[in-house]
């Protein structure tokens, strides 16, 4: 395909949709770029390249690629140089390509690192596409970290092999590989050295992550997480998305152990047994909850968080009960749900008995009404208490800071503080999404 030369651009925006694990590619893209001589474009300021870096995992959020492409047209008519990466380029790398010649690349997650020599060669008329799956090759090109904000993501592991019948990931993001364990720990030590204080494991599943520690010896997330712990600097270790069959005892037995992996916890979809079967899930709303058991044993202040599907086909009125029967039992701290969206390819969008728009919607609205029910009593089950918050940066009025909480509330607080440091602070006053503190 070819198309006329364009100047080589000199300014870039990276505009990342989706999970974190597409705020990290966003960010080290920008990094690829900016290494590349390119400077970031300023809030407002028109860019000479712009990044989508997209999500794929429901249907708007795919169809938000189109229009944003349409809307990046400048009002003479002329366009940035657009690229389009993340799991839409992987899935429909083509059908870009067809449907909107604005656009110049298109890259898949796991060939990003080729991005600059891409848009070099956009800029000499040729449109470049790149949707390979060597996900090992990506991390060794990208470039040192340099600077980081106190909360950083890291990603450590890649892909999914679980193939839940809904979803599209094992198809984008490619088969399951674990970063090796001594890349993670340097990437771990630059980050903290560009000020990170607390860093957060990405994975799909991300506690399949396997790997071998420097002494050779074969380790699990738990292992992880106690080499990076042992930084003084790093104060907080999250990890984010976890599947409840891979907890393993170790996994468990470090959030009793590790002062510094924070309480939470993040898996689930359905509340009925014959839905999760439906998905794939290989797990039961029983042997889901003894997970759950055996974590809050570990760390009786756990606070658990969850995903939920409404309206996968074939899910009926009273299965769909067991999802909020579900929810009463556990009481999350907070939750996401979403309304199944059939996905081109995935065995289940081919399944019979797909669930009318109305009957999702209204089951949505049932299921976030005791979702946000239990985050509102969670939040104001904390007030009283003192803990240690993160500040990450200055609230909206002066002298306000805004941090999170060990379990991932956001507090505001006034006072004497600066952004990077654990201050302790007494929980005063709690909302649905956020809790009101003073400095101790
Ligand atoms: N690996 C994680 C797990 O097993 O829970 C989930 C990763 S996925 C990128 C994030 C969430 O998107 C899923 O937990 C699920 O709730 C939601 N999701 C995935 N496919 C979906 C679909 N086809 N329709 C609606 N929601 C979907
Ligand atoms: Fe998707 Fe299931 Fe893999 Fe999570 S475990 S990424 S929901 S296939």
């Amino acid at each position: 395909m070819s198309s006329t030369a364009t100047s080589s651009p000199k300014t870039f925006r990276v505009k990342s949709f989706g999970c974190q694990m597409n705020v990290y590619d966003g960010e080290r893209m920008a990094e690829l770029l900016a290494a590349e001589g390119m400077s970031a474009a300023g809030d407002g300021d028109d860019a000479d390249l712009v990044v989508l870096n997209t999500c794929h995992i429901r249907e708007k959020a795919t169809e938000k690629v189109y229009s944003d492409i349409g809307r990046l047209r400048r009002e003479d008519g002329s366009a940035p140089m657009i690229a389009v990466a993340g799991c839409v380029a992987q899935a429909e790398g083509e059908e870009i390509m067809t449907r909107a010649p604005s656009v110049k690349v298109v890259v898949g997650p796991q060939s990003y690192h080729r991005l600059p020599e891409m848009v070099a060669e956009a800029a000499s008329g040729k449109r470049a596409t790149e949707t390979d799956m060597p996900a090992e090759a990506k991390f060794a090109a990208l470039p040192k970290r340099r600077k980081s904000a106190p909360t950083a993501f890291l990603t450590v592991q890649e892909g999914c092999d679980k193939f839940c019948t809904y979803c599209v990931v094992p198809y984008t993001r490619g088969a399951e590989i674990s970063r090796p364990f001594s890349d993670l720990v340097e990437e771990a030590k630059l980050l903290v050295a560009g000020g990170a204080r607390e860093i957060t494991l990405l994975g799909q599943n991300v506690n399949a992550w396997t790997g071998e520690d420097d002494k050779g010896r074969s380790i699990g997330l738990d292992g992880l997480a106690r080499a990076l712990a042992a930084d003084p600097d790093l104060k907080r270790i999250r990890y984010t998305t976890s599947h409840p069959n891979d907890m393993t005892d170790g996994l468990i037995a470090a959030h009793g152990e590790l002062e510094k992996l924070m309480p939470f916890l993040h898996p689930v979809q359905a509340g009925s047994d014959r839905v999760l079967k439906a998905m794939n899930r290989s797990h039961t709303a029983d042997s889901y909850l003894k997970v759950l058991d055996r974590i809050r044993a570990a760390r009786p202040d756990i606070a658990l968080s969850g995903d939920f599907i409404v309206g996968f086909p074939g899910e009926t009125d009273a299965e769909f009960e067991e999802t909020l029967r579900l929810v009463d039992a556990v009481r999350y701290a907070q939750a996401f749900s979403f309304k199944y969206s059939a996905r081109p390819g995935t065995p289940a969008a081919t399944m019979p008995d797909h669930v009318p728009a109305a009957v999702m919607d209204e089951r949505l609205q049932r299921l976030q009404a005791a979702l946000n029910r239990d985050q509102l009593a969670f939040n104001q089950g904390s007030v009283g208490k003192t803990c240690e918050v993160l500040v990450e940066r200055k609230g909206k009025h002066p002298g306000q800071w805004l941090g999170k909480s060990p379990w991932l509330q956001s507090v505001h607080f006034a006072g004497e503080a600066e952004i990077g440091q654990m201050v302790t602070v007494k929980l005063v006053e709690a909302g649905p999404n956020s809790l009101a503190g003073q400095l101790v």
